[in-house]
């Protein structure tokens, strides 16, 4: 096995991005998490190192990064509420839309720290300055979990989606089994906003020149105060539980060109806060800005504003039930859907690097629906 704490030498906290203070270790794949699948201890083979070619084996166990000791305990809580919650999934048990709440903040906690692990492991292959870390992530943008139910009794943690090149330049879409549940997450900007009836950029510019060359500009956002069933659309195959979540992004600027900027809070006026429509779609304290969760059932999506109401799972049987394989290369195929939608105009998918970015998800997508004998 190829140690991989000499090539750990990443100088940031993965949560805050600073030198870390007092420094910690954080696994980036909690040690609870390792017991309850398995020897904690055992070698995983699931990393490629695109600047030397090779394949990496490590143990999740070694997966960690450096962290501030502040920034670890402030997010030690977090681990404690989510064991019970994952234990609860496994039983194939209600919970409470505030624990899923919980669970998604978890997700993007391991999303972003798992983006940053592989980014330092993989030898950084697409040549990106990851630009934030695990805490301004938590929360702050669009997303969706997919819980679904594995008809098997094998132990097992596994990671889909986070070796790809299209995760390594946006940590959007992954999956995660545990055991016999398969958690599918995908958060971006504004990527629900427009079907869950929140304000949306109608516009996106990629900005070439200048002092903000590579962000993005948002403008002209609308609101069209309905809810579009399907919210994730194109929609993944059935899962027990799918849900999504608006996030109102009250301070993102929404013109990054010289001169006064303008933000959410400027659109959505000065009472914004007391707004008609959005102050019920939120959860209290409304500034939060949190949008109520929404449930993505087959035929309608349906709002859950009680934080205390219980999420049964939803049975999901005969054709609607698909093998581990065909879910997993689904996580690969979607991944390219998002990133295509991404690219900026004028840029042909057909060209490098953006033709290798995508055939290597196809291959994967590929490989696993193959297995599964699809
Ligand atoms: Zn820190």
């Amino acid at each position: 096995m190829r140690s991989i704490g000499s090539m750990l030498v990443s100088k940031f906290c993965v949560f805050c991005g600073n030198p870390p203070e007092n420094k910690n270790k954080e696994h980036v794949l909690p040690q609870w998490l390792l017991k309850e699948t398995g020897d904690p201890k055992r070698v995983v083979k699931m990393c490629f190192n695109y600047r030397t070619k090779q394949h990496i084996e490590f143990s999740w166990n070694s997966l960690t990064m450096p962290s501030c000791t502040t920034c670890n305990d402030e997010f030690s809580g977090l681990e404690g509420q989510i064991k019970p919650i994952i234990q609860a999934l496994l039983r194939r048990e209600g919970v409470s839309v505030e624990n899923y709440i919980s669970l998604m903040d978890w997700m993007d906690k391991v999303r972003v720290g798992l983006w940053l692990n592989y980014h330092i492991l993989q030898g950084n292959p697409t040549g990106i300055d990851p630009n934030f870390h695990i805490k301004e992530r938590i929360g702050r943008k669009d997303r969706y979990l997919a819980v679904h139910s594995i008809d098997t009794d094998k132990m097992g943690l596994n990671a889909f989606g986070v070796e790809s090149l299209v995760f390594h330049n946006a940590p959007i879409c992954f999956g995660l089994k545990i055991n016999s549940i398969l958690l599918v997450n995908i958060s971006a900007d504004f990527i629900f906003s427009e079907r869950a009836g929140f304000p949306y950029p109608t516009r996106c510019e990629y900005i070439s020149v200048g002092d903000f060359m590579g962000a993005h500009k948002l403008a002209d956002f609308e609101m069209n105060k309905h809810i579009e069933h399907p919210v994730l659309h194109p929609r993944m195959h059935k899962a027990s539980i799918e849900l999504v979540q608006p996030i109102l992004q009250a301070d993102v600027k929404t013109s990054a060109s010289v001169g006064p900027q303008k933000t959410m809070r400027n659109f959505l006026g000065v009472n914004w806060d007391v707004d008609s429509y959005l102050t019920p779609r939120t959860y209290p304290p409304h500034f939060q800005a949190q949008g109520v969760l929404l449930r993505q059932l087959q035929d309608q999506t349906i709002s859950l504003p009680e934080l205390a109401q219980v999420i049964e799972f939803d049975s999901v049987t005969g054709d609607e039930s698909q093998p581990i394989g065909e879910l997993v290369a689904q996580i690969y195929e979607y991944q390219n859907m998002l990133f295509e939608k991404a690219v900026p105009d004028g840029v042909s998918v057909d060209d490098e690097p953006w033709k290798g970015i995508l055939s290597f998800n196809s291959a994967v997508a590929e490989e696993y629906r193959k297995r599964s004998g699809g």
